[in-house]
């Protein structure tokens, strides 16, 4: 066991502070990274403060790992000292189920372990990338891109892979109109993977502050999102990705769905609603489906894809004694797009 330096909340809704964490020694399976960076995804915040149901404390979040390799087990043939790596929202899955042999480890339907607050099959809880070093299973463990510079890649490994396999999955790209509902740490890289796969993308947003940073970024349209604009774009999209974090009007966007379109929840509305009554939504063949983050494998994919098109998160990066602060910027919509923690100030 090594005691590794940490931010954690000690309690349920309790700011972060310094801490220590445990990180198992490093067995035949497992690479162990400096984490140099970790993003600040809006789940972090709903986790630790309880918005998702009661937690084991004190819990440090992250799982948007970035570093470089420290050492590796026997095992591991794919990793070696000095290499770029990340790890995203999974540590650990049976591997051996339909799920998981198809890439799906989310899944898994012998439990998922998620980077933090999961219990291991060591019946440890897991804790995640606010902290120093990290161990964990090789099949879990993915390449960045020599090109793609940590701080900012970090984001990619939650925010980039939760919105490239839906996009993957209703085939984003030339002659698809997508549209993405809230421009946060998501949102703006669903803009920018969807641009370079060739989609023609639209923004909407619940104010008209980031219109230009969308329109720079390459949207082809902002809306803010209002009575006349929900007119307007009536059957207009073939996919739509909503990523807000709060409660959203979700039977008013699934009308902006083509015929045969897909409506796909990412963002935490607890009880999405819609109808779908069989003039409305069925009969158009539209598609009301949740996706869940993405599996090891597209998760590389999508880091390859991002290291060729050059695709990177627009990010703020902090000292870890600003987390705190960051978490309530993050919920005030006051982020441009994503915190990055330098973990080397912990
Ligand atoms: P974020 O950076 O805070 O972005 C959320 C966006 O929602 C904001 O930028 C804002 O966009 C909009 N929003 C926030 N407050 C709002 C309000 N009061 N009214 C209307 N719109 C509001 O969060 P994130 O890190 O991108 O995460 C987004 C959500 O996805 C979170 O709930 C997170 O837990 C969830 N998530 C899901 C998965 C998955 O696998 N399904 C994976 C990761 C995260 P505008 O200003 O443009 O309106
Ligand atoms: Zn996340």
């Amino acid at each position: 066991m090594t005691k590794v330096k940490a931010f954690a909340a000690p309690s349920e809704g309790a700011p972060l502070v310094a801490t220590i964490v445990d990180r198992r020694d490093v067995g035949p399976d497992d690479v162990q990274f400096d984490v140099l960076f970790c993003g600040i995804c809006h789940s972090d915040i709903h986790t630790v403060r309880g918005e998702w149901g009661k937690q084991t404390y004190p819990l440090s979040p992250g799982h948007e790992l970035a570093g470089k390799v420290t050492a590796v087990g026997k095992n591991v043939t794919k990793f070696k000292i000095g290499d770029h790596v990340g790890v995203g929202c999974l540590v650990n899955s049976c591997l051996n189920c339909e799920p998981c042999k198809t890439g799906h480890e989310q899944f898994c339907q012998n439990g998922a372990i998620f980077t933090y607050g999961s219990t291991d099959r060591d019946g440890t809880v897991t804790q995640g990338g606010y902290t120093q070093s990290a161990v964990i299973n090789h099949n879990f463990v993915v390449s960045i891109p020599k090109n793609l510079p940590l701080d900012a890649a970090a984001p990619l490994l939650c925010a980039g892979s939760t919105l490239w396999a839906p996009l993957k999955r209703w085939n984003a790209g030339p002659g698809k109109k997508v549209a993405i509902i809230g421009f946060g740490g998501l949102g703006h890289v669903g803009l920018k993977l969807a641009k370079a796969m060739g989609a023609e993308v639209t923004v909407l947003s619940h104010s008209d502050k980031k219109k230009e940073d969308a329109l720079k970024m390459g949207a082809f349209a902002f809306h803010k999102m209002d009575k006349a604009a929900f007119d307007s774009l009536k059957e207009n999209f073939d996919l739509i990705l909503n990523t807000v974090s709060v409660t959203v009007d979700t039977a008013g966007y699934y009308e902006l769905l083509k015929f045969d379109g897909a409506f796909v929840v990412i963002g935490a509305d607890p009880t999405p609603t819609v109808s779908l009554s069989t003039s409305v939504g069925v009969s158009k063949q539209r598609v009301f489906t949740l996706s869940l983050i993405s599996g090891v494998q597209e998760t590389q994919d999508m880091l390859n894809f991002c290291g060729e098109h050059n695709v990177l998160p627009e990010i703020e990066v902090i000292p870890a004694s600003y987390i705190n602060e960051a978490f309530d910027r993050v919920v005030a919509s006051d982020v441009r797009y994503r915190f990055v923690i330098d973990n080397s100030t912990m």
